[in-house]
């Protein structure tokens, strides 16, 4: 191990190499005191739970590579730079919604942060049937408070572009949403999978012309419309929960984009886990209760969203974007709010097709959800999936016609 070059850490080595960090002294005690784990069940990266004779924290460290797949398929380490600046932009907006975040490393691509306990994955609650309390809430306001306020609607031109430049080195980790959600589930991709007896829908979609135009509209929309910081991960395997508490964790994907790719996506994998409870249920009918629970997480997340924007863009619209003087100069007081409407009805239509995309990727690109792969027979969980697909396609061709979101919750409900 030499001071300045980057080295993984393991269990073993842990207590060794950051012993002499004082936060974590503080924090988690001597280093002699020190209990280490692996726990790390995503994707990219290693998760460490270091706990000691005074506490806990999480040792989050970037690969040089992607976990699920290996050497192979190379992945920058600067992930971890962009998490890092995610976390604490996400504290400052919305405080208390993520992970305290303790300590940075960029040359160890190490975030030392508080050791959310006893809180578990959604996405593993939602499987089970558990429900959280405030969840929607909680989630509609992280999302309308974060995505305000990283907009032109509320920061500096020069603190917005300064942001926008910051977060436009995540190349790496675009290039993977550009690719595994915009573009692989529509053409026979080498890294795909689908359930067996999904084939003939598959084929359907993937000669599916205006289906494939929308999916490049709304890749075009990710890439180009720079609206504010998205979390850019926002599915239900990034969120943990008590029974009452409910924290968002792992933005390395953060960049600037489009506000509804964050809500879409969010609200993509509530309906898969609603269209997958069936094959779950150990008597048919089981579910139900958690199904109508589900759909209203969805209502409650979009209803949450437009009352805390709404509030914000009345309370602090302190930004370059429709300025108060614009309307009020002609004695239109109601200017401004006919212009939220508007700007809402924008973000709604996105959201329907970030939702849309998001639900087909999860079936037939590479990475799917829990919430359908746990799903042990075959036929029962090519049903399900078949209904998301459906739905999907109805969504991404549909968005701008879908009049609202009970709307979309009664479509939801229609798919059984
Ligand atoms: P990846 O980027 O590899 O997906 P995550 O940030 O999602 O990594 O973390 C992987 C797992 O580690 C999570 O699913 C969760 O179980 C655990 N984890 C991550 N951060 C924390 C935390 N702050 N507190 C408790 N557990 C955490
Ligand atoms: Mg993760
Ligand atoms: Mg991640
Ligand atoms: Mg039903």
């Amino acid at each position: 191990y030499v001071a300045h070059d980057y080295s993984p850490l393991s269990p073993a080595t842990l207590p060794d190499r950051l012993g002499g960090l004082a936060v974590l002294g503080d924090r988690v005690g001597p280093a002699d005191s020190w209990q280490v784990r692996e726990v790390g069940d995503g994707n990219l990266n290693l998760v460490f739970i270091v706990t000691g004779s005074a506490g806990s924290a999480v040792v989050k460290q970037a690969l040089p590579y992607v976990r699920l797949v290996g050497e192979s398929w190379p992945l920058p380490l600067s992930r971890s730079f962009f998490e890092y600046n995610a976390l604490i932009r996400q504290e400052a907006r919305d405080p208390g919604s993520v992970p305290s975040v303790w300590h940075f490393d960029e040359v160890q691509a190490i975030v030392v942060m508080e050791y959310l306990t006893p809180h578990v994955i959604l996405r593993h609650a939602l499987v089970e049937g558990r429900r959280v309390e405030g969840l929607a809430e909680r989630l509609g306001q992280f999302c309308a408070r974060t995505l305000f306020r990283g907009s032109d609607l509320s920061m500096t031109a020069a603190a917005r572009k300064a942001d926008l430049a910051l977060f436009a080195g995540n190349v790496a980790l675009c290039d993977i949403t550009e690719n595994l959600v915009f573009s692989d589930p529509y053409f026979d991709a080498p890294m795909n999978r689908h359930t067996a007896g999904l084939d003939g829908i598959v084929a359907r979609l993937r000669a599916d012309l205006s289906l494939k135009v929308a999916a490049q509209h709304l890749k075009m929309a990710f890439t180009s419309r720079a609206e504010t910081m998205l979390h850019g991960d926002l599915h239900t395997g990034s969120i943990m929960v008590t029974d009452t508490e409910t924290k968002v964790i792992d933005p390395e994907f953060a960049t600037y984009g489009p506000i509804g790719f964050d809500v879409g996506m969010l609200i993509a994998n509530f309906l898969m886990a609603h269209l997958s409870q069936p094959g779950h249920e150990a008597r048919a009918g089981d579910r139900a209760g958690q199904q109508d629970w589900l759909l209203s997480v969805v209502e409650g997340i979009w209803e949450t969203f437009v009352a805390e924007f709404s509030h914000l863009w009345r309370t602090e619209r302190r930004g370059i974007l429709y300025q108060a003087s614009l309307y009020e100069d002609q004695g239109h007081a109601l200017g401004s709010e006919q212009a939220l409407s508007d700007v809402i009805g924008r973000i709604w239509v996105d959201t329907v097709g970030f939702c849309g995309v998001e639900m087909h990727r999860r079936i037939l690109g590479l990475a799917h959800n829990a919430d359908f792969e746990r799903i042990a027979d075959e036929g029962r969980r090519a049903a399900c999936e078949a209904r998301a697909l459906a739905m999907g396609r109805q969504l991404m061709v549909g968005a701008a016609s879908m009049p609202g979101i009970t709307a979309l919750t009664a479509m939801a409900r229609r798919m059984d």
